[in-house]
């Protein structure tokens, strides 16, 4: 357990930080410390803060802002995700800011303003495995965009739902 000191201490030292130890399943405090993150830029995270080893708070943030705005659960479940594939997961969109998300053509209701969608570029992945475990990860909501490029799964953890085609096997 880091100390505030150490915490402090990171924010300021930022290139010599540690790299934060990676936490075993349910190891994660996710209810304790509140289920959002809210950082004005993803540049004000301090590293400490930030306990997901393969994803940054950039990928994460919004591309047109910077804004980040996550929900904690919704990125242990990415992680979690990300473990069981095994594989790199490019995160082509994640948090937009309802501005950002209509000038890039958003849905109205878009999980993408919630912090709890990620569209995740297929390329290198079965994208029937890859729902399967998504769906493990507590993952309800898809979106299908085989003929984007690069092809691309949106998934959220919002009401179950599908849409778009499904990918040719
Ligand atoms: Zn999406």
């Amino acid at each position: 357990m880091r100390t505030i000191r150490d915490l402090i201490r990171s924010v300021f030292t930022r290139e010599r930080a540690p790299k934060p130890p990676e936490p075993a399943p349910g190891e994660i405090p996710v209810s304790a410390v509140g289920d959002m993150l809210d950082y004005y830029s993803w540049e004000l995270v301090p590293p400490g803060v930030w306990i997901w080893p393969h994803f940054s708070p950039r990928e994460l943030a919004c591309k047109g802002t910077g804004r980040l705005l996550i929900q904690r659960r919704a990125i242990v479940a990415l992680q979690a995700l990300r473990r069981e594939v095994g594989r790199p997961m490019v995160i082509l969109s994640a948090y937009r800011t309802p501005e950002h998300n209509r000038r890039v053509g958003g849905a109205r209701d878009s999980r993408h303003m919630l912090g709890d969608a990620f569209d995740v570029s297929m390329e290198g992945h079965d994208p029937v495995e890859f729902e399967a475990a998504a769906r493990r990860h507590g993952f309800r909501g898809f979106g299908f965009y085989p003929r984007s490029s690069p092809p691309f799964m949106h998934i959220d953890r919002g009401a179950p739902r599908t849409w778009g085609d499904r990918f040719p096997r």
